[in-house]
């Protein structure tokens, strides 16, 4: 069956001042290296805008309303100051949520047998009513409530292996026992959060802190002995990846030791993992990564092992 691409230009008409590491680029070198001939079989489709209300099930209302009141001036933002806002941002966040809330729809409807969204700013750091560290609103937190409100799933699962924790993420399902919400990351680095003992209030968070310099090796056998296993006996009806790939070795933010490979190692594992359990579907979702070579060879390994699922 089909893996979904999802994309659209407005990724790179959110601005940040030069040198600001989540720049457009990181989705020009993405849009580059899948259209290669070996992703011709994607369904490419555009990012629609996302409509108000999905937003609010992850997030406060009023949260919501002073960042569009700020999005709509075009800036800047009250709550963070390494969350820039250009005029373009408004609708470039719109469409990331929209994009991610359409790839839940295909898959969970069976259109697709996967989907993977590349858009911009990402989004695990956004907390329930707080934006930081490049995120305004929580692009995987708002797919996990729409699978659940909008197509009934019981219990969805997300694995988040960008290199930084996900504290956004873990706040917002901090407790909500239908959500698991699994992370690998390095310790101590931003945002500071994500040690072992964060378990949630029903414990499904699942934190495996790695050590800067730690390499592939490690990342395996944290996801093989710890991780796959949580999400397979939790049986969720959908899996959602917060696809970062600032892990890589070559990346400036992060100090792990990750390659391509291993990105499409732990995807290939994800597939095996999600046929057993959740009928295949996966919806993956960029988040950081921030060396461009880094970047596109692992994006370009992720897609490639969720298309051979
Ligand atoms: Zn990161």
């Amino acid at each position: 069956m089909t893996t979904l691409y999802l994309h659209h230009l407005a990724a790179l008409n959110h601005l940040a001042e030069p040198g600001h590491p989540e720049r457009a680029d990181r989705i020009r070198v993405i849009e580059r290296v899948l259209e290669q001939e070996r992703f011709t079989a994607l369904a490419r489709e555009q990012a629609p805008l996302a409509p108000v209300e999905p937003i609010l099930r992850a997030h406060d209302a009023r949260y919501v309303e002073s960042v569009f009141d700020d999005l709509g001036r075009g800036g800047p933002l009250r709550a963070d100051v390494d969350t820039p806002v250009s005029i373009g941002t408004h609708e470039a966040v719109l469409r990331s949520i929209g994009a991610v809330l359409q790839a839940v729809d295909e898959v969970m409807t069976g259109r697709v047998r996967n989907a993977f969204s590349a858009m911009r700013p990402p989004g695990h750091h956004a907390e329930r009513a707080r934006a930081t560290g490049f995120c305004f609103f929580n692009t995987v937190a708002v797919a996990a409530r729409h699978a659940r409100a909008g197509h009934g799933a019981d219990r969805v699962a997300i694995l988040d292996w960008d290199a930084h924790h996900g504290n956004g993420t873990q706040d917002i399902f901090w407790d909500d026992p239908s959500v698991l919400y699994c992370s690998t990351h390095e310790m101590p680095l931003y945002p500071g959060t994500g040690a072992a003992g964060e378990q949630g209030e029903y414990g499904t968070v699942v934190n495996v802190p790695l050590a800067a310099g730690d390499d592939g090796a490690v990342f395996r056998e944290a996801l093989e002995r710890i991780v796959l296993p949580r999400i397979a006996a939790f049986r969720p009806d959908l899996l959602l990846v917060s696809a970062g790939f600032d892990a890589h070795w070559r990346d400036p933010l992060a100090n792990l030791n990750l390659t391509e490979r291993d990105f499409a190692w732990a995807t290939q594992r994800l597939v095996e993992v999600a046929a057993r359990v959740s009928g295949g579907r996966i919806v993956s979702v960029l988040e950081g990564g921030y060396d461009l070579i880094g970047l596109s060879q692992s994006v370009s390994a992720h897609v490639a092992a969720l298309m051979e699922a």
